[in-house]
């Protein structure tokens, strides 16, 4: 295995399949205690193994044909064939920015000549995404060539180039149930399952196990990009526990198209990825995840708009600045903005960006009493003209020393699916390598995995699913450093303090 750095130390060893590392954990316990409060450090050692052979990955994406899966299909095979092509502004090269994996470095340490930075994906053993085989299911039959052309994402000279490549590649009929879409999605859906729900779950489960033969790959992840559905009811009896869930499906009962996929790909123990606001993860669905021990991540790719205001708002109140109001406005004129346009599913859009600034919100009790958050107002406009170059207006209100207020505008112009293309890319990777990572401590000497509900990825998800009982985290920058040094653990190195102390001393 070609790792671009070895790190040398007696607590870190290389064999011919692991990487092995010792690391201590340094935490910090709270506690009250006749009314004084006691701040205990606590150390815990862990050893942290990781897989070195690297499999090949199959990503299936539910919605393959939409703006998202055209264009993640399409800058894959670009970058893969090395691809170029000539627009007004002058020659453009595939590249892969906006991937946290591919366009973004860490700080390994000092060299001679100061900080020396790789690749965030050099730190440990994981698939190249030139090396992913795509396939998937969308309620439209056209192929990929043709969807891409629809998309109207990339440059009529890429698409040229691609159109050999992508004519070929067409989705496989999927699980079509009206009501949980938009009716405006109707005139799309020629390309649909028929039979029981307990039958489609069947020919899905088929459908993977005919990739993974067929392709040759190893591992299969299977991602949501399809359209934003409406939230379902969380019945007792019904989808409350796995095994109510799987008779539910059995016998015909409410369960939207994304938990059925969700069902599918956790009984054929493949990762599950919501990259959409809805909740697919109804507690019988995580249930039957953590009983087939597989991975679920999500909710809904956090691209654009949200991604800044986790940014935003972590500034102005880690500042000391009491933000009291964000309002933010979006028109959209792709078919996800078309779908939005239905009162149920701009719900559950609007419900997955509006807690976003909680944990930000309740790290400062200084600013905010119990009960307190900012106002928060969300709105969804569908401008056909605009296609995928969604726009952003947000204006944050904070309230500043003696009575002051400051107020900042943005306005984000930008094409919607060329961010979430590298979020799909850095979630299917991240998710594959957690797969190849585990862990155990002193007092349980036994390996395990990460949890089910895999959380490391909130960097990636607007509404992220934890545990249930762990803290949510939206701040961008402690949701990068989370995965940073995790993966940074696995190396036995230490995280990153910032604290630069050889360069404060006489
Ligand atoms: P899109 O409408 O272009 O693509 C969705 C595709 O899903 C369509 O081709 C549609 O035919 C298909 N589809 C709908 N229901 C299906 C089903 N049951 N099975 C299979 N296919 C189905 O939308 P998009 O712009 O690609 O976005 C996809 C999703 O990603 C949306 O839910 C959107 O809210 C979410 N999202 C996008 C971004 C972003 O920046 N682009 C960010 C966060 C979330």
């Amino acid at each position: 295995m070609a790792e671009t750095f070895l790190v040398e130390s007696p607590d870190v060893t290389y064999s011919k399949d692991y990487i092995e590392a010792k690391y201590m954990y340094s935490t910090v316990h709270v506690s009250r205690e006749d009314g004084v409060t006691k701040v205990k450090p606590h150390l815990t050692e862990f050893t942290f193994r990781t897989e070195r052979q690297v499999p090949r990955l199959g990503v299936m994406l539910v919605g393959w044909g939409g703006n998202n899966g055209t264009t993640v299909t399409a800058a894959v095979l670009a970058n893969r064939l090395g691809l170029s092509w000539m627009t007004k502004t002058g020659r453009k090269h595939a590249n892969y920015y906006g991937s946290l994996l591919q366009a973004s470095t860490i700080c390994l340490g000092t060299g001679p000549t100061g900080d020396v930075y790789v690749p965030f994906r050099d730190l440990l053993p994981m698939v190249h995404p030139n090396d992913l085989i795509f396939d998937g299911w969308d309620i439209s039959s056209l192929n990929l060539a043709e969807a891409m052309r629809r998309a109207k994402v990339l440059d009529w000279q890429l698409q040229e180039q691609l159109w050999p490549h992508m004519v070929k590649m067409k989705p496989r009929p999927s699980i079509y149930i009206p009501g949980f879409i938009a009716a405006n999605q109707e005139e799309r859906a020629d390309n649909v399952l028929h039979g029981t729900k307990a039958e489609q779950v069947v020919q899905i489960r088929r459908d993977i196990q005919e990739f993974k033969v067929t392709s040759g790959v190893d591992k299969v992840v299977v991602l949501w990009t399809a359209n934003t559905e409406r939230f379902c009811d969380v019945l007792p009896g019904v989808n409350d526990t796995a095994a109510n869930l799987l008779q539910a499906i059995e016998r015909g009962l409410e369960v939207s198209p994304s938990t059925l996929f969700a069902v599918a790909s956790i009984l054929e123990g493949c990762a599950y990825i919501n990259g959409s606001p809805q909740n697919t993860f109804v507690p019988g669905a995580v249930e039957l995840a953590l009983q087939r021990r597989v991975f679920i991540c999500g909710d809904d790719f956090k691209s654009g708009q949200t991604k800044l205001k986790s940014v935003l708002v972590d500034f102005l109140v880690s500042a000391g600045l009491k933000t009291v109001s964000i309002v933010s406005y979006n028109h959209l004129g792709n078919n996800d903005g078309k779908n939005l346009s239905a009162p149920q599913q701009f719900r559950s859009k609007e419900a997955s960006k509006s807690n976003v600034v909680d944990d930000m919100v309740q790290s400062n009790p200084l600013l905010y009493g119990p009960q307190e958050k900012p106002d928060h107002c969300v709105v969804i406009k569908y401008v056909p003209y605009v296609g995928d170059s969604k726009r952003a207006l947000d204006e944050y209100t904070s309230e500043i020393m003696m009575g002051g207020t400051n107020t900042i505008a943005i306005h984000n112009t930008c094409e919607d699916s060329l961010l979430a293309s590298p979020i799909i890319l850095d979630l299917a990777i991240l998710t594959e390598l957690c797969q190849r990572i585990s862990f155990c401590t002193e007092s349980d000497p036994d390996f395990q995995g990460f949890h089910s509900v895999l959380s490391i990825l909130g960097f990636l998800c607007k509404a992220p699913l934890v545990p249930e009982g762990s803290p949510v985290v939206n701040a961008l920058f402690r949701q990068r450093s989370c995965i940073e040094n995790i993966l940074r653990a696995c190396v036995g190195l230490p995280p990153q303090n910032h604290m630069l102390l050889e360069h404060k001393m006489q």
